[in-house]
């Protein structure tokens, strides 16, 4: 009974220090002396401790990185769809979206095959140029300037295509003098616009989920061969019906 009450893990001195921070291990939240049973004693071949070894893996930095990539993955995949999606659509009406923030706005427009992105910039000499500029463009005071507003774009103000497109891309920087014809001095505007074709963007897109179909298949037939199980990889060999460590059953064999 006594042996119990002292730590006997192997992998540790048996020092006075092991009850410092290290010795908390996941199923020894006991304090010593308080009757530890058997059970919370932490021995390496014990499932318990196995499960949750594996469960403090499942929180590394590595476990981190695969889910980021998968999240990745996914987004580029939704991309990939969505841009099939408005391809289609775009080749019937133009549509698109765009985000105001105080004069300027970043606008995505999809229309005969291709998107086209316009970002553009009022810049204003001094305050009094800027205070004219709103007065005209907002003579009712209506436009919540310092917010975010965001506007759908249908086929009569969605962005058109660029003309001088080279395979469906293209990319223009203008910027000049405005409001002059009404008065406003002080005003220039600089505008981006870069177009590209949807097809880059599948094509772009379709990489990482087809290079993720690929080895996932590629792993479920190496386990297949191996007798691994199919979903951890455990080895199973002939001995269990179902993985004893994440319970997939094993294949039906032929
Ligand atoms: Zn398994």
């Amino acid at each position: 009974m006594s042996v119990q009450l002292m730590p006997t893990s192997p992998n540790r001195s048996g020092t006075p220090a092991a009850t410092a921070p290290e010795s908390r291990e996941p199923g020894a939240g006991v304090t010593p002396g308080s009757g530890a049973s058997p059970a919370t004693a932490p021995v390496s071949d014990d499932p318990q401790q196995s499960l949750a070894a594996r469960r403090r893996r499942r929180f590394g930095v590595r476990s981190v990185l695969r889910l980021l990539g998968a999240v990745a993955t996914l987004l580029s995949l939704i991309v990939c769809c969505a841009s099939a999606v408005f391809w289609a659509r775009g080749l019937m009406a133009a549509e698109g979206a765009v985000a105001r923030y105080g004069t300027g706005f970043i606008s995505v427009s999809s229309t005969d095959g291709v998107v086209v992105t316009v970002i553009q910039r009022i810049l204003f000499a001094d305050a009094d140029a800027e205070q004219s500029y709103r007065e005209w463009a907002d003579p009712y005071g209506a436009v919540p300037w310092n917010h975010w507003r965001f506007y759908v774009l249908n086929d009569t103000n969605a962005t058109p295509a660029m003309p001088d497109a080279v395979a469906g891309f293209s990319f223009q920087r203008l910027s000049g003098q405005g409001g002059r014809r009404v008065g406003l001095r002080g005003v220039t505007w600089s505008r981006w616009m870069l177009q590209v074709p949807h097809w880059a963007i599948i094509l772009v897109t379709c990489v990482a989920p087809a290079v993720r179909l690929y080895r996932s298949h590629r792993v479920r037939r190496d386990r297949l061969e191996q007798g691994l199980c199919l979903k951890c990889g455990f080895a199973m060999g002939d001995v269990y019906h179902s993985c004893p460590v994440c319970g997939e059953r094993r294949p039906v064999s032929t």
